[in-house]
Order: C-alpha cells, then structure tokens, then sequence
C-alpha cells in the first residue's frame, strides 16, 4: 500500500471542500472495495477522506410511497431493516446475500453505487425499482446514472448522499452466485411499479441493464411463464472460466423467473 494522508471529516460540507484542496484525494466510507484496491496498489491517492461516520448520510427512512436509505447506511441495516423488510423485502433480501458479515456490516449502499461493479448486487434494485440517486448536488434518476463498468453519472467529487427507492407493488430478486466471489453470476431483480413492469441484471455483462422484452411480456401477465421462452441476446456478455456467454443469458432467464416467484 502507498502511504496517504487520512482525514475524518466532519461533515458532509467539509469533505466536499477537503476534496476539491487535495491533489489526488478519494472518499471512503466501508473501506470495502476501496482498501483492497489500495493493497494491491491498483490505486494510488493522496488523501483519503472518510465520510463513513457521517450521521447525516445514514439511516432509512419510511417516507410512504417512497423508502429513502442514506449513502453510509450498511448493507446489514438494509438487511435487518423493519420499514425496507415490510415495504420492498426483495431489497432487504438483496442487501442481506452480499459478500459475507463483514462485508454487510462495514460496506454501504453509496460506496457499492459510486463503485458500479458490473456484478454488484445493489445497481439491479436500483435499476429494477426506478430508484433516484441524490447526491450533494442533484438527483439523478435511476436510468441516467450507469454508465457501464465502473462508470456512473458523478461528477469529480459528487458525493452520493441518499437513494430513493419507490415502493413497488411487488418486486422479487433471482441471484445465481458465482462459485469463487460468491458476487452474483447473474442476478435479477424484477418489480411491478407504478409505471409497469421493470427487469434490471447485473453480473451477465458490461453493466446493469433492463430487459425490454421481459418488462412488455410482463406487462399483460405477471408471471414466471409469460418470460420463459425469452432469450436474452449474448454477445456483449462476458465467457470466462466460470460460465459461457450463452450459459449467463440462459441464466437470466431463469433467474428472472425466480424473481417473480419468490
Ligand atoms: C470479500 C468481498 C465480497 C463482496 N461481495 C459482494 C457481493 O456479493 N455483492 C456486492 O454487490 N458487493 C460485494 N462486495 C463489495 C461490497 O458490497 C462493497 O461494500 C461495495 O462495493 C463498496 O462499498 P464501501 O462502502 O465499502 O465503499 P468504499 O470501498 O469505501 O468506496 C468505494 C468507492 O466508492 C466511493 N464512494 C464511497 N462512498 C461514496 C459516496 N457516498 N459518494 C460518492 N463516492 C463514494 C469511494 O471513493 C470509492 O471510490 C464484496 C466486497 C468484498 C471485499
């Protein structure tokens, strides 16, 4: 690991300000991807500044029609969570299956989002929700703020503070593990929101992505059957030791129809 400085700031204004008079600076908040990468030496900042304590982007809050969970909030709060339990438990259920207990009670929900690993768990119920990113500065909605692999919509130095997940009438999540991260191979998480059905994967290729077709077919019926014969297009999917492009597309579909069941 390179030396850096390390600073806990105090507040969310003060790690925006910190940010922009550092030379190479990077946030913190569970450590969980960033320490690794750190280890490795896959990353070299200057400055890092921890906003993982800041009270002010932690919690979940019931706001109705809506459910909002702070940036730092950790995956086992979600998890554990009453108000996301009984309002959306297929995201209590999604934040309960990432990485293992240290994972879930030191990494958050911002840091997964900021990160955009094409096989994070989260960016699908961000995604299959129609959720909205708020950062210190704007909201973004769901279908603007992946970009692909490792690449969002935030800007140098915008902090995530907050994602607001609509309540769904229903939503159910399929994840098939890969053996050796345990991150999904594929995951699915489908949802019957206001404005129709959504169909988000991750893990299959280069970002999470929405299954138009599945979403039409679910759209005049809800059900596992209504989606089974649909084959996802492969090409852009990645063949590794762990499944072929043809293996992960065929997996979709049957993780989609999980989702609905479950
Ligand atoms: C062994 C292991 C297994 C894992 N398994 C899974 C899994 O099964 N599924 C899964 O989805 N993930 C998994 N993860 C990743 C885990 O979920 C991490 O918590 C997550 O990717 C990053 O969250 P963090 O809070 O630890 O971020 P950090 O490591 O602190 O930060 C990651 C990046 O996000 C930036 N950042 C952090 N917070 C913010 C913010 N609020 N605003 C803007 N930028 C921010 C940082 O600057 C950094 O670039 C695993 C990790 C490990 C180590």
């Amino acid at each position: 690991m390179y030396k850096f400085k390390y600073h806990r700031t105090s507040s969310l204004n003060e790690a925006r300000s910190q940010f922009g008079s550092c030379d190479e600076p990077r946030y913190i908040a569970g450590g969980m991807t960033l320490i690794p990468a750190l280890n490795l030496r896959l990353d070299r900042p200057s400055d890092v500044l921890d906003i993982g304590h800041l009270d002010e982007l932690r919690g979940i809050q019931d706001d109705g029609d809506t459910i909002s969970v702070g940036a730092t909030t950790r995956h086992a709060e979600v998890a554990k969570s009453s108000v996301v339990q009984s309002k959306i438990p297929a995201l209590a259920k999604l934040a309960g299956g990432i990485g293992d207990p240290l994972v879930r009670n030191r990494g958050t929900i911002g840091g997964s989002l900021a990160n955009n690993d094409p096989s994070a768990d989260y960016p699908s119920a961000v995604l299959g929700l129609g959720a909205t990113v708020h950062t210190d500065s704007r909201t973004i909605a769901a279908d603007d703020y992946f970009m692909g692999a490792f690449m969002t919509a935030l800007e140098e130095g915008e902090i995530i503070t907050k994602i607001s997940f609509p309540v769904p009438e229903t939503a159910g999540y399929g994840r098939l593990a890969q053996p050796a991260s345990r991150f999904p191979l594929i995951g699915v998480f489908v949802a019957k929101t206001s404005s129709g059905p959504r169909v988000a994967v991750t893990g299959a290729g280069p970002g999470v992505f929405r299954v138009e077709e599945m979403e039409k077919a679910l759209s005049g019926n809800w059900s596992a059957e209504a989606i089974k014969d649909i084959a996802v297009n492969s090409d852009e999917f990645a063949s590794d030791i762990h499944a072929s492009a043809e293996y992960r597309a065929a997996m979709i579909t049957v993780m989609a129809g999980r989702a609905i069941n479950s």
